[in-house]
């Protein structure tokens, strides 16, 4: 038996930790949030109610091992008192980074930090009810542009037409860099906005497209069938709020109001070029202005470069040795020395920022933990990380981590707000709440009560 350290407990963690637990391993996993399950819990759609609720199943399940040890609301970051180094210290045999894709892309583009303008994941953990952000301000106005053709585009405006309680949306207008023809987006999550659709605004930016088209030979006959269905079924006529698309252009430029939000976009037009059997969006030098209040990147993630492994592109950096190219890509490598990190291991979106759905994160972090069960097999029996010794040194750190135990408290308590509300189910949006909503179910149980309830 060896020591495996995890660090992130969203899907790709907890199904690596899975992996580490059942072959016999001690696993402790340390997770920046309260509450495990990373964007399964704070990114997927909140009415895919019944999708949640079965990955929380199969997530308890997975905590319920008594070799794996829950460390919750313990960020690791090279700038923060746990440290990738200061775990090391623990001499766990293993670490193995699934913490996601947390750094935002930014274009460069200027006026980027005015108000009114969201990275996508911020966004949706606003929404989701992640602390900090669900009492940042993610405030939304009357035009919003959202840049980005993919699902992640498509809850952000479902939000914003059907589900946002303020509702203030009265257009959503998607951004793309290409045409209609390269929409990323499920047909299925399409469907949920395909209604509010403006049709004979799309027809007529389809026709201002057209040529640009028709030169990389597609036929906007065919978008019905290829990524448009909607556009086989009767037009019910105007909406509000309405849906828009303009196509083939890239920001280039915010402006801001005085009182220092968004007012105004500028937007380069682009053409098509094939390229590789697909197409790709070339400038053809002319801008176009367009009024917003509201500006949102849908346009996939970085890794955080903070966390303190070396960073390339949207991802942290893998060992590019040819000669065994699976294991390859999932031990950490460093540029600056030529070297492998031995033993350090990423699995999930922090391997591949932004790639594929929680199927896609599963796979790739088991694929990820047979590379390192296989590594374990041979590395040097280390002392064992005792799990006592890392709680008193998280306390020494000021840290007020959260343990499976402490977990269960937390699900009583918001069934209990459940109850009380009516709800199917509530989940509370702040940290406080919840430290404090544990530490009232702890006492509760300790003088008894909790039998009784
Ligand atoms: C808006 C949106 C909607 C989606 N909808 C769906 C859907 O409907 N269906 C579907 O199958 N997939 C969906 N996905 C994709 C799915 O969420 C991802 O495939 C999956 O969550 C990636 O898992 P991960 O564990 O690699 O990363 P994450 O889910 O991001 O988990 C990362 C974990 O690491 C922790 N962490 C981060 N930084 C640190 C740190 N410094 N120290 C310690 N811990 C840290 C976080 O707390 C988190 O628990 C959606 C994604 C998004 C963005």
């Amino acid at each position: 038996m060896k020591s495996v350290f995890v660090v992130g407990a969203g899907p790709a963690g907890l199904y690596a930790a899975n992996k580490f637990a059942l072959a016999g391993h001690e696993v402790l996993l340390f997770n920046r949030d309260i509450k495990p399950g990373g964007l399964a819990e704070y990114g997927i759609y909140p009415a895919k109610e019944k999708m949640k609720s079965g990955l929380r199943k199969q997530f308890a399940k997975i905590l319920s091992q008594p070799n794996l040890h829950y460390f919750g609301h313990v960020p690791v970051a090279a700038a923060r008192s746990i440290t990738l180094d200061s775990l090391r210290e623990f001499s766990p045999s293993a670490i193995v980074c699934a913490i996601g894709a947390q750094g935002t892309k930014k274009l460069g583009m200027p006026g980027e930090d005015s108000t009114g303008v969201y990275s996508a994941k911020d966004f949706v953990y606003h929404y989701n009810q992640l602390p900090p952000f669900s009492s940042q301000d993610f405030s939304t106005g009357k035009r919003v542009a959202i840049v980005g053709m993919g699902n992640v585009m498509v809850d952000i405006a479902r939000w914003l037409l059907i589900d946002d309680p303020e509702r203030k949306t009265e257009e959503v207008i998607v951004i793309a860099r290409r045409g209609p023809f390269e929409a990323k987006f499920d047909h299925k999550e399409f469907d949920h906005i395909e209604q509010f659709l403006d049709r004979s605004a799309f027809q007529q930016e389809l026709a201002r497209i057209h040529g640009h088209l028709a030169a990389v030979g597609q036929d906007p006959a065919q978008l019905a069938s290829a990524t448009f269905p909607v556009l086989a079924k009767p037009d019910s006529g105007a909406t509000r709020p309405r849906l828009l698309f303009h196509f083939l252009c890239s920001p280039q430029a915010i402006h801001a109001g005085p009182d220092g939000r968004i007012e105004r976009l500028t937007l380069g037009e682009n053409t098509l070029v094939p390229r590789d059997g697909s197409t790709a969006a070339k400038s053809t030098g002319r801008t176009f202005d367009l009024d917003v209040d509201t500006m949102i990147f849908a346009i996939g993630d970085v890794v955080d470069p903070g966390f303190g492994l070396p960073v390339a592109g949207s991802a942290y950096v893998t060992n590019p040795d040819p000669a065994d190219p699976k294991r390859a890509a999932y031990e950490v490598f460093d540029p600056a020395s030529g070297k492998v990190v031995p033993g350090t291991y990423v699995v999930g979106w922090a391997r591949k920022a932004s790639e594929g759905l929680v199927g896609v994160a599963r796979f790739d972090a088991e694929q990820g933990a047979a590379h390192v069960l296989k590594f374990l097999e041979s590395a040097p029996h280390q002392p064992e990380a005792s799990t006592d010794r890392v709680a008193r040194s998280l306390e020494r750190a000021g840290l007020q981590f959260i343990s499976k135990q402490d977990l269960a408290y937390l699900g009583l308590a918001e069934q209990q707000q459940a109850g009380e509300r009516n709800i199917p189910s509530f989940k509370f949006s702040a940290d406080a709440d919840m430290l404090a909503a544990i530490e009232t179910e702890k006492s509760r149980a300790q003088s008894g009560n909790l039998v009784s309830r």
